[in-house]
């Protein structure tokens, strides 16, 4: 079909028109009555559009009949759509491989006015693959009090992208505690609701190697442009973005740009904005415009339900007794306690033994050991009060008594140097205080350290005992 039409147009234009436009076009699919063609660039492409349109048509319509239609791809090194499948983690010889861009354009389309080469003419067919995984979804991420309140907003936003006040919706949690399910659950749900809205979803890291790549190229404008065209853009992990001020700049235009057109961005990150470090205080505050939701770590019943539904889903039988057992050791992390299950039923099926319960405690015991490298805030306390001699609960109290504010104090900068807990999450373990106040105490034991001699010897000696 292409040769025909290459016969066609070198008969109607100027051989090196034609030597320079046509021969370098290379023809790639036809599908539907849809001829796919890749040109080298999108300058390229606007050319062809702006100046042999009709004659392309002619000479597609004399092959395909009315109905043909055009499919540019542009492989170029400025495009953004990542259009490997999905994967978790993506190897570094892929990283920042740009896939080429498909662009649907119906061959009757008047060409807009190309002023601005960057802006990319049709702009609503540019088909941008979403990177969203479907087997992380709202039907298999189960309810509990642990994360009702993300959950429901996540579901809120899926239902009116843009058109809530949680906009961004920003869902922080500890490790594994379920921020990219989530976060993948709202996208597909949206797609699923709206087919038509460019959904993107793209962990914090691959955006900053994209970022890069685009400076290096000299295409950063063209990086900007492309996500300003998405619908909803997901960033998982901005945590990440910490100190890399180029990065978030960047990413302070492009959410400014999405904000105001009614577009939705939804965040996931380790810490709640108040304990993001080394985040520019313009980006923290847009990140509090719209709702910030906590994942804490689910409750017993919580865990006993996930573990439930997941060895349902997988045809597996097992006695409530070993689920039950996983489930009150393995406390704060759902990738780990779906992890101990499926050594179990691995185990279980390699060795062709029952699952007994007293495999289930090996299986246990060595989950749980590989996860002691982080000590608990309860720890924390245990050995700060024992050092002070004095309990658990008068540690917490309210009291105003120096010794004891001081021994508080301590647990709270250690909670903080030791586990990854927010500042809220601490302050409420540790007597139910605010983040300020932990704030406010990892600051005095700062100072105390620096100008009182005495209680630079306590730091070291719980250090000791802590780590
Ligand atoms: P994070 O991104 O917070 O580290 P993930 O989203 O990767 O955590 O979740 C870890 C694992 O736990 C995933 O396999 C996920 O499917 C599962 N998970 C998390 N929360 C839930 C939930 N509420 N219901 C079912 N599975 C969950
Ligand atoms: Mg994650």
């Amino acid at each position: 079909v292409w040769n025909n039409c290459l016969a066609f147009i070198n008969d109607n234009i100027q051989p090196q028109a034609f030597k320079t436009w046509f021969e370098p076009i290379k023809p790639i699919k036809l599908a539907d009555n849809a001829l796919s063609i890749q040109v080298p660039s999108k300058f390229f492409y606007e050319w062809l559009e702006e100046h042999y349109v009709k004659l392309l048509k002619v000479a597609l319509t004399k092959e395909l009949g009315e109905t043909a239609k055009l499919v540019y791809i542009i492989r170029m090194e400025n495009t953004y759509g990542n259009r490997e499948p999905f994967t978790e983690k993506i190897p570094s010889s892929n990283r920042g491989n740009m896939g080429p861009q498909e662009m649907d354009v119906p061959v009757k389309s008047k060409n807009p006015q190309l002023r601005n080469p960057f802006v990319i003419p049709g702009i609503r067919n540019i088909k941008i693959e979403s990177q969203l995984n479907p087997n992380y979804n709202f039907d298999n991420f189960l309810e509990g009090d642990s994360n009702r309140l993300a959950r429901s907003a996540g579901m809120a936003v899926a239902n009116k992208p843009g058109g809530t006040s949680f906009n961004p919706l920003l869902i922080f949690g500890g490790v594994g505690l379920g921020k990219t399910h989530l976060a993948h659950a709202i996208g597909v749900e949206i797609k699923d609701k709206y087919p038509e809205r460019t959904v993107l979803y793209i962990s914090a890291e691959k955006f900053t190697q994209q970022y890069i790549e685009s400076v290096k190229k000299n295409t950063r404008n063209d990086f900007i442009h492309f996500y300003q065209l998405i619908d909803v853009l997901i960033i998982d992990d901005v945590q990440f973005l910490s100190g890399k001020s180029g990065t978030q700049d960047v990413f302070f235009h492009i959410f400014n740009h999405l904000h105001q057109n009614g577009k939705q961005v939804i965040l996931t990150s380790d810490k709640a904005p108040v304990d993001m470090q080394d985040i520019e205080q313009r980006l923290l505050s847009r990140f509090k415009w719209g709702l910030s939701a906590e994942l804490q770590t689910p409750d017993y019943e919580t865990r006993i339900s996930i573990l439930k539904n997941k060895l349902y889903r997988d045809g597996v039988e097992m006695p409530d007794e070993i689920i039950e057992h996983v489930a009150k050791h393995i406390k704060s992390n759902i990738r780990e306690l779906e992890g101990a299950i499926i050594s179990l039923i691995a185990q279980s099926s390699f060795n062709k033994k029952e699952v007994t319960l007293d495999l289930a405690q090996q299986i246990v015991e060595k989950f749980v050991k590989n996860t002691k490298r982080e000590v608990s805030i309860d720890y924390i306390q245990k050995v700060v009060s024992d050092y002070f001699e004095m309990d658990v609960a008068t540690l917490q109290s309210k009291t105003r008594k120096r010794h004891i504010v001081q021994a508080r104090q301590l647990a709270m900068f250690f909670a903080k140097k030791f586990t990854k807990a927010s500042l809220a999450s601490i302050g409420s373990q540790i007597g139910k205080r605010d983040h300020a106040t932990v704030l406010h105490a990892c600051k005095t034991v700062d100072n105390l350290a620096e100008t009182d001699k005495q209680f630079r010897k306590y730091i070291e000696d719980l250090t000791k005992k802590l780590s």
